[in-house]
């Protein structure tokens, strides 16, 4: 079995551009710490390279299991009687945090993706969380999935990444993301999907609302202090400017309603342009009366069609300031049902121009403010104070 190490000379390099030393220099060093090893072990460059460099440098390279085992397609997996150590491989098109108990710790869940079908990976254990974090996967990535168990969450089969499971940015890619879209006749009620449509014409909803739940506060300005309508909320807000967004789409074939929600518009799912082709991940709902819609989670425009920079977009040209970050976070943690820290900082450096530290200030002065509180290593949004009436 050849071995997932990287390349010796790929590992110089890499020491090479984080400490600026010399490869020659480098190797004088490992020559040193290799006698503090027996033979066996020693023997190995490749081997002595990659300890000497994580544990006398502490640098961290990431590891990208070997592709040599038997890789099985989704469909097979799905169908196979096998119950473990099943390694697989696709699109990573959706990442997100669960909770299987109110006090439990952050789970983690994957949505892949191949030609053949998709299914989830859940992530249950705080260790387990943590090695996934660390592999540094993102939406969209083509990941390789090893030694994953097969199990039944809520009456439906999936992986689970258990001790021994690895799940990492593959070297290579078999197939396009685009080869996993499927035809909008061939949608499933309630099953999520990825398709690839050309946009024809977008409506837009917009409306004064509040920025915690999102709900519409009737006759009021943007910027307006108000009393949030909603029963669960209720407390006074800043009335921001939130909408709905639907598009009519096509894949050449069908037509299908896409539908964005307020708490993903400008997110996750950026304003999209007539006559551009985009990718785009959500799910299906039949509804009998008003039209089948597909919900949007997230949409990428496939290459060719990106967004024009510069001049005419104004969100990622403009420097958030202290205030915009403050009023963002809640919103955010609200449509997530709370977050942790990395996500958050990963989510709000994709809405706005701002750095690491400007959030966590942020952060520590929303929690100074009790309108933010933090539990189980997620952040969440503070239950509305119901006292302090000022009349
Ligand atoms: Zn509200």
């Amino acid at each position: 079995m050849p071995t997932s190490l990287p390349e010796t000379e790929t590992m110089l390099l890499y020491i090479e551009g984080r400490i600026g030393k010399k490869v020659a220099e480098i190797k004088k060093e490992v020559e040193e710490y290799k006698k503090n090893f027996a033979s066996v072990v020693s023997s190995s460059d490749r081997l002595m390279t990659y300890l000497y460099m994580k544990n006398v440098l502490g640098i961290e390279m990431p590891i990208i299991p070997s592709q040599t085992e038997e890789m099985q397609n989704i469909a097979d997996v799905l169908k196979s009687a096998a119950q473990s150590k099943i390694n697989t491989s696709g699109y990573l098109l959706r990442m997100w945090d669960f909770k299987t108990k109110k006090d439990s710790s952050p789970c983690k869940g994957m949505a892949i993706g191949d030609r053949t079908g998709m299914t989830e990976v859940m992530a249950f254990f705080k260790e387990r969380v943590k090695q996934v974090e660390e592999s540094g996967i993102k939406e969209g990535d083509f990941v390789l999935c090893q030694n994953m168990s097969v199990s039944e969450y809520k009456g439906k089969k999936n992986l689970t990444f258990g001790s021994g499971s690895q799940i990492a940015k593959a070297k290579e890619i078999s197939f396009k993301l685009e080869e996993v879209a499927t035809k909008v006749s061939s949608l499933k009620n309630g099953a999520s999907a990825l398709i690839q449509v050309t946009v024809l014409n977008s409506d837009e909803h917009p409306y004064f609302g509040c920025p915690d739940c999102l709900k519409k506060i009737p006759d009021v300005k943007e910027g307006q202090k108000a009393k949030c309508p909603s029963e669960k909320c209720g407390h006074e807000v800043i009335a921001t400017k939130l909408a709905f967004v639907r598009y009519l789409a096509t894949d050449g074939d069908n037509d299908l309603t896409l539908s964005v929600a307020p708490s993903r518009n400008g997110n996750s799912v950026k304003k999209m342009s007539t006559g551009k082709i985009y990718n785009v991940y959500g799910r299906y709902k039949e509804k009998e009366k008003r039209g089948s819609e597909f919900s949007v989670d997230w949409a990428k425009p496939v290459a060719g069609f990106e967004e024009e920079t510069g001049t005419t977009t104004s969100k990622s040209t403009v420097k958030a300031s202290g205030d915009m970050i403050k009023s963002k976070i809640p919103v955010l943690l609200k449509s997530w049902k709370g977050m942790t820290e990395k996500k958050l900082i990963e989510t709000c450096t994709k809405l706005m121009e701002c750095s690491e530290e400007q959030i966590t200030a942020a952060l520590k002065a929303l929690m100074k403010e009790g309108k933010i509180y933090y539990e189980n290593d997620m952040y969440h949004v503070a239950k509305p104070l119901v006292d302090k009436k000022e009349e």
